[in-house]
């Protein structure tokens, strides 16, 4: 057994998870849960990472420091994502020869089945003699091209059955047997509880299974047979605990403050400087140098204003609120407000692209140190500074389409069949014409001349923010202009 590393920056938590374009629900659990981990003080960093909005894994591997990364799949099936795409995103992230481990996802830990009755229990506030007369159905995902992808909620079933709390228990999958409409159609039993085996009220739980299978109007359809449909599991507060038990089995020892202070963001503690220093640490150093320098206006990245008020204090606004007297704004002195304000826009829309030109206005972080004007920077912006000091000090590694199109399954397979053509009309419409303020200066294609490296583009504020590979929104577009020009609508 190991023992935990006493320094600071040892030890690094990366929750894993979906993400989505559409919908701000599908992150804000796994935001919530790490925020309570931070809480607990006994990693040194802990990091979100996302499949379908920033930041990327590899965005969130670069910006760690620790030198132990554990990082815990969000995710209650050991399925596509945990299988394929994780697998395949680490081959692609630099770890940098750190020691990184992969925990098995949060929906094969044993605790879940407490979890779903949980469930079940508060939301269907049926007796216990109805419960035990109650058919109880577990609804997965579940997905017919990777095989095995429902044994967790199979397993999970077989757990439950044997509790006897409800008569009969059951799954039903959205994508694969048996599924839901057709366990619903055999259900006999006078009342029916239906537990999303999900993580968020995203697009599925919060959306596609009520409507789809007629949950919230099924008395109105002449449905006789009480059915309760409850929240996800993997909102609830106890998962926070399967996370920290799933890292301290991967990372083989039980985790315990080191410190009164609470754990970190992703690069908020300094390292002791040494030969080898982690690019984050430079870039800090870098980033505090740029805004000391500057006048009394400070700097402007991208659509922020960063300015120096007093020695080693920071403030932190929206550069189109310069002029703005501070007793207008929304005052906050955390900065952890970053990310609420960075997750929608001035009409509450979630913003799946950080760099979109959309940062809502009205607001000043202020008492800021040095690490957590790094820390609300990263979550405004996940790893611009980083990428900013890439640029400067000519370290950047960019990646290219191609290589992140040919990684590409499910929905977005074969995108990389895209003509060049067809790829720069998507480069001009998702990444120019003002649409993000980063400059892509990934390749077209891996093998391509240096001429085909786009170049960085012009400064927006007072600094080039490039961005290394196309983002998951730039992919999603990628494919709608394949199946576009699969219908004849793309010349
Ligand atoms: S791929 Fe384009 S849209 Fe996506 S972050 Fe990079 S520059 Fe912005």
């Amino acid at each position: 057994m190991r023992s935990r590393p006493s320094s600071r920056t040892g030890l690094a938590l990366v929750l894993a998870a979906h993400g989505s374009h559409r919908s701000a629900q599908s992150a804000a659990p796994v935001h919530a849960h790490a925020a309570a981990i931070r809480g607990l003080g006994i990693f040194d960093e802990v990091a979100e990472a996302f499949w379908k909005e920033e930041p990327s894994l590899r965005d969130a591997l670069d910006i760690v420091e620790s030198t132990t990364v554990v990082i815990v799949p969000l995710f209650l099936a050991d399925g596509y994502f945990t299988r394929i795409v994780l697998p395949r995103e680490l081959r692609r992230a630099a770890t940098r020869g750190r020691d990184v481990r992969v925990a098995p996802p949060i929906g094969a830990h044993p605790a879940m089945a407490a979890l779903v009755l949980r469930r079940a229990h508060e939301a269907s506030g049926l007796t216990r003699d109805r419960r035990h007369a109650a058919t109880l159905v577990i609804v997965g995902h579940g997905t017919e091209t990777v095989t095995g992808s429902g044994d967790t909620v199979y397993m999970l079933r077989d757990a439950l059955r044997l509790t006897r709390e409800f008569r009969h228990v059951e799954c039903g999958f959205l994508d694969q047997a048996p599924r839901l409409d057709h366990v619903l159609e055999r259900a006999s039993t006078r009342d029916i509880v239906l537990v999303p085996f999900f993580m968020s009220e995203g697009w599925h739980a919060g959306t596609t299974i009520p409507r789809d299978y007629g949950l919230a109007d099924r008395s109105e359809q002449g449905e006789t047979r009480g059915i309760s449909y409850t929240p996800p599991v993997g909102t609830l507060p106890h998962v926070v605990d399967v996370i920290v038990d799933l890292a301290e089995r991967a990372f083989g020892s039980a985790l315990t403050p080191t410190a009164d202070e609470p754990a970190s963001p992703p690069g908020d503690e300094p390292v002791t400087p040494s030969t080898s220093e982690p690019a984050p640490v430079r870039a800090r150093r870098d980033l505090l140098a740029w805004v000391d320098n500057a006048g009394p206006d400070g700097r402007a990245l991208l659509q922020v204003r960063i300015r120096r008020v007093r020695s080693d204090t920071y403030e932190l606004r929206h550069a189109a609120d310069t002029r703005q007297d501070p007793r207008t704004l929304e005052r906050h002195a955390q900065p952890e407000a970053a990310l609420r304000i960075a997750r929608t826009d001035d009409a509450g829309r979630h913003r799946p692209l950080r760099s979109s030109p959309d940062l809502r206005r009205g607001w000043v972080i202020t008492d800021l140190s040095g690490n957590a004007l790094w820390s609300a920077l990263a979550w405004l912006y996940p790893t611009a500074v980083l990428r900013w000091h890439q640029l400067r000090a000519r370290t950047l590694e960019p990646g290219s389409f191609d290589e992140t199109a040919a990684a590409r399954t499910g929905i977005y397979a074969g995108v990389d069949a895209l003509t060049d053509d067809a790829l720069r009309h998507v480069i001009r419409s998702c990444c120019g014409d003002g649409s993000c303020l980063r400059s892509p200066v990934w390749r077209v294609r891996a093998a391509g001349s240096a001429a085909s490296l786009l170049d960085a583009g012009p400064a927006i504020g007072d600094a080039v923010v490039p961005c290394v590979d196309p983002c998951s929104l730039f992919v999603a577009r990628a494919a709608e202009a394949l199946r576009d020009s699969s219908a004849g609508e793309v010349t």
